[in-house]
């Protein structure tokens, strides 16, 4: 698109926010982005084509789902703060592909909008610059409604960032690893520094980039009692494993008899802290107690 000057640099994001009386708002998470180079890059790392319709999470003032408008094919962004509204039909006017969705992207029923927006869609992408009082629920409400997604670019805490790329052994490695990693591949394509935002944020950010497994790595019988079995892992991280599981499980003996069947027949060393544990181990030891009738102590 030529003859428009693009929304993310400082000059244009002020007098945007000006002609509209319009300050960002904390509670929302509005941290605008003013610089296109970043932006170039997010583009780059979704691999956006014309074949690609991107849904996006928190349009703001548009500067990022502009970038993405020039490539994709349809670009839907789900906008929750209706002072931008009005932003967005004029800053956005010049493109034809978008569609804003004001709602709170949280309480959307996700398969409905998936049938509605995205049956036609060749490859679907998630992008954004996330509001990051909401980073883990967003990302998990994307993964768990299985939504047939190929790639997803978020923006977020750089530390949150780490937590869900960490590898096994790590100190980054936890529930929300294993959570995000059970759906898809995960890396940190890049850092960010604070100058590109405005208002800058108080954290440090980076961008990640999860892709579609070729396969499910594991196959899980009882997918709620793995997910449960992971967070109590990690519930006291300095603990065993053991220790860990008589918390979660209770310290009956008949349980602790068949805590320890499950443990040896998945080959896992009850003194192993949670955190060395890969998913296949997790799965593998949810699976055998479910096939034990073992069930956890609050249900
Ligand atoms: N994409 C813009 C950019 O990069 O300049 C703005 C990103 S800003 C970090 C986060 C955006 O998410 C804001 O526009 C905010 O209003 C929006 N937002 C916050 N909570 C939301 C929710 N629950 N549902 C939808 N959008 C939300």
């Amino acid at each position: 698109m030529t003859g428009y000057k693009d929304i993310a640099t400082p000059l244009r994001t002020k007098e945007i926010l000006n002609k509209y009386g319009l300050s960002a708002k904390k509670s929302l998470g509005q941290n605008f982005i003013i610089d296109t180079n970043i932006l170039e890059k997010i583009v780059l790392a979704g691999q956006i084509s014309a074949r690609t319709t991107v849904i996006e999470v928190g349009p703001g003032i548009g500067a990022l789902t502009e970038q993405l408008a020039k490539k994709a094919g349809k670009v839907l962004a789900f906008e929750i703060d209706d002072r931008l509204l009005p932003v967005l039909k004029d800053t956005l006017s010049p493109y034809d592909n978008i569609e804003i969705i004001h709602s709170d992207v949280l309480k959307v029923d996700l398969p409905a909008f998936a049938e509605k927006h995205l049956a036609e869609a060749e490859e679907v992408v998630l992008v954004a610059n996330l509001p990051y009082y909401i980073t883990t629920p967003i990302i998990m409400n994307f993964l768990e409604a299985g939504l047939a997604i190929d790639r997803m670019v978020l923006m977020m805490q750089k530390e949150v960032a780490s937590r869900i790329s960490a590898q096994p052994g790590t100190k980054a490695y936890g529930s929300l690893s294993v959570a995000v990693q059970y759906y898809m591949d995960a890396e940190v394509a890049f850092s960010v520094p604070k100058t590109v935002f405005m208002p800058q944020p108080n954290v440090e950010s980076a961008i990640i980039r999860l892709r579609e497994k070729q396969s499910k790595p594991v196959e899980l019988s009882d997918e709620a009692f793995f997910f449960r079995l992971v967070r109590s892992a990690f519930v006291q991280r300095r603990k065993t494993l053991w220790n860990n599981l008589l918390v979660a499980f209770g310290k009956e003996e008949q349980t602790k008899t068949l805590l320890e069947q499950a443990l040896t027949e998945a080959d896992i060393d009850p003194k192993r802290r949670g955190e060395t544990l890969a998913i296949e181990e997790f799965a593998a030891l949810a699976n055998i107690l479910v096939a034990l009738n073992v069930s956890f102590k609050d249900r």
